[in-house]
């Protein structure tokens, strides 16, 4: 889930691996930690909490560090609680080598009885623990570090991505991975080993992607890559194009609202070069190859987690209602495990923003292996999901650093858009009215920019509701999913206790919870059913219930029902989601900000869920 580090070559690694970890933290993680080789011997600080701490904790124990090669960790606890002991790194009996590693060892347990048997003295409660200490048996068996990793990982069940190092070799670092992300950055004489590109970018662009299943053995000239059986493999140098101002605050007070203010730039970048609004039409290269099995498609499934689930629920309401193709929506956790029916003409979609969610990756390789055509949503470019997709669409968002998901939200439903028109045209729908959707998708932009203009008003709501201890979230149509995703925002980053419901099934159950203390948030664009929709806000009205409503600019019906009004732009429909989501993300960041939490790194969440 976390965040990997390591250094090997000239220069002093530890400022690189602290710089390193830094830019890790937005993943969200409890503890930190550092190993590197001193005098062939190993100096390990690691503890619970921040990497500032960490840094602090190393000024104090050794100043002066100074090491060729170590690697670092950002731990995001999933056995053993978040305490200095179970932080990583980890070491063997021995303390001959040491371990970094972000995932889960399913088969741990196994692994440490027997090891217990023969001796084994475990300090704390990590799954990670046992592998080192396995790691090291085989190290004493075999002498040969790549080796040693090698057989201990064809014993192991799981997810990793890791970083071995040891003493008795200290002239090279060992890396795997299964299931979570990592990369090599090869540099000029020195070699980089990271979780996510933005780790090294400050000191080189040119990467390699490990796949499942490989193993790198890493020195500061030379990187070799092989299978778990021990088969060499060739890789290609990518070029990685981040920009560090990118993954820099740049003047904002948080990632958070930076990125909220990206989204009229993000928005125009998700549809760059691809709609075609004169033809009005859509492009999108990643698609060529899949276009035949789209088309003729019997059903379209999109599959994702989070977010990236809500946005999959616009995308229903769009593709069936516009493109007319039938589509389900599924959560990719419980698609993966029930043995869904899948058929060979079906097109599965799966969304993500990172392209590593661990759920959605697993969705997307149990349809694949049942013949569907998978196609992937990502943010990250050359993300596992991107990679094993049959083809698919880059949102284009730019790294989003904020735990809380805005922008990837919004180009997940303007490239939802895209593919719409893209197969509504193709499917017969008349040039005019793509003209009609396109230009409205075009202008969606500047929509955004006047939404963001002035949040004078929603920073007045923010501060009337800060002690309000639950939320209510309604729409209807495709603002329901506008609704689910205002309050999952709210939940994430002010710990408020929210729920999004359909309006209509309020009076099904919702209703008991209405009385003077309960703000209610409507989702009520000026659409077909508008009136619908202000039923519903009467009937929490005669209970007293406080409204807040999200309404179009030249609404002046709705003053006289709501409590405050925040005003957005008059949109399409089918792209009403894209707008209205904004001023419920700002509401979340603004009580967040009122509250005083944590808005970048909120609590017990992580940015990249790479577990299951
Ligand atoms: N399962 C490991 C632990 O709990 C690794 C967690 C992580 O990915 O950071 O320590």
């Amino acid at each position: 889930m976390c965040g990997i580090v390591g250094y090997i070559g000239s220069k002093n690694c530890v400022p690189i691996i602290l710089e390193g970890l830094r830019r890790l933290e937005y993943r969200g993680y409890d503890s930190a930690g550092i190993a590197v080789i001193r005098d062939d011997k190993f100096f390990i600080q690691k503890n619970a909490g921040k990497v500032a701490d960490l840094a602090a904790a190393l000024g104090k124990a050794d100043g002066s560090l100074f090491s060729h090669v170590g690697m670092g960790h950002t731990r995001w606890a999933t056995h053993g609680e978040p305490n200095d002991v179970n932080a990583h790194p980890h070491w063997d009996q021995k303390k001959q080598i040491a371990l970094v590693h972000n995932g889960i060892i399913e088969n741990y347990l196994a692994i440490k009885t027997k090891l217990l048997r023969d001796g084994h003295v475990f300090l704390g409660a990590t799954d990670t623990e046992v592998l080192a200490h396995l790691i090291g048996v085989m190290f004493d068996e075999c002498g040969d570090l790549a080796t040693a990793v090698r057989l201990a990982l064809s014993e192991v069940q799981g997810t990793y991505g890791i970083v071995v190092i040891s003493p008795r070799d200290p002239q090279r670092i060992v890396a795997a991975r299964r299931g979570s992300p990592l990369l090599i950055g090869v540099g000029d004489g020195e070699n980089f080993v990271a979780s996510d590109a933005s780790a090294i970018v400050s000191h080189t662009r040119q990467v390699l992607y490990l796949d499942d299943g490989e193993i790198a053995d890493v020195t500061c000239d030379h990187v070799r890559t092989m299978t778990i059986e021990d088969v060499d493999t060739q890789k290609t140098v990518h070029e990685v194009t981040l920009e560090l101002s990118q993954i820099e605050r740049g003047g904002f007070d948080h990632f958070m609202l930076k990125e909220i203010h990206e989204q009229p730039q993000t928005i125009h970048d998700a549809m760059r070069g691809r709609l075609l609004v004169d033809e009005g039409d859509v492009k999108l290269g990643g698609l060529q190859n899949t276009l035949g099995r789209l088309l003729s498609a019997r059903r379209l499934i999109l599959t994702a987690c989070g977010t990236s689930w809500h946005a999959a629920l616009v995308g229903e309401y769009m593709l069936e209602q516009i493109a007319r193709i039938p589509t389900e929506v599924e959560y990719a956790s419980e698609f993966r495990y029930r043995d869904p029916v899948i058929n060979v003409d079906d097109v599965v979609l799966l969304i993500s923003q990172s392209g590593e969610t661990a759920d959605t990756l697993s969705a997307l390789r149990d349809a694949k292996s049942k013949g569907a055509t998978v196609l992937g949503i990502v943010n990250v470019v050359g993300s596992s999901i991107a990679r094993e997709s049959h083809g698919g669409v880059y949102v284009h968002a730019g790294p989003e650093i904020g735990v809380a998901s805005t922008k990837a939200f919004t180009s997940q439903l303007t490239v939802l858009a895209l593919i719409t028109i893209l197969l509504a045209r193709a499917r017969g729908m008349a040039r005019e009215r793509g003209q009609v959707l396109a230009r409205e998708l075009a202008s969606l932009p500047e929509k955004v920019d006047a939404v963001l203009s002035d949040t004078s008003t929603i920073q007045q709501i923010a501060r009337e509701f800060k002690d309000a201890r639950n939320f209510l979230y309604l729409g209807r149509g495709s603002n329901f999913p506008v609704a689910l995703e205002g309050a999952l925002k709210l939940k994430e980053i002010s710990y408020i206790h929210a729920e999004g419901y359909p309006a209509a099934e309020m009076k099904h159950g919702p209703i008991a919870l209405i009385d003077r203390n309960m703000p209610v948030v409507f989702i009520v664009p000026r659409d077909g059913i508008y009136e619908k929709v202000i039923s519903n806000i009467q009937e929490v009205r005669a209970r007293k219930g406080r409204i807040i409503a999200v309404a179009n600019e030249d609404d002046s019906e709705i003053d006289k029902m709501a409590e405050f009004v925040i005003r957005v732009p008059h949109t399409y429909g089918f792209f009403g989601p894209i707008l209205n989501i904004i001023p419920l993300q700002l509401l979340a960041y603004y009580m967040a900000v009122e509250r005083g939490t944590n808005v970048d790194q909120p609590r017990n969440l992580a940015k990249s869920v790479t577990v299951e």
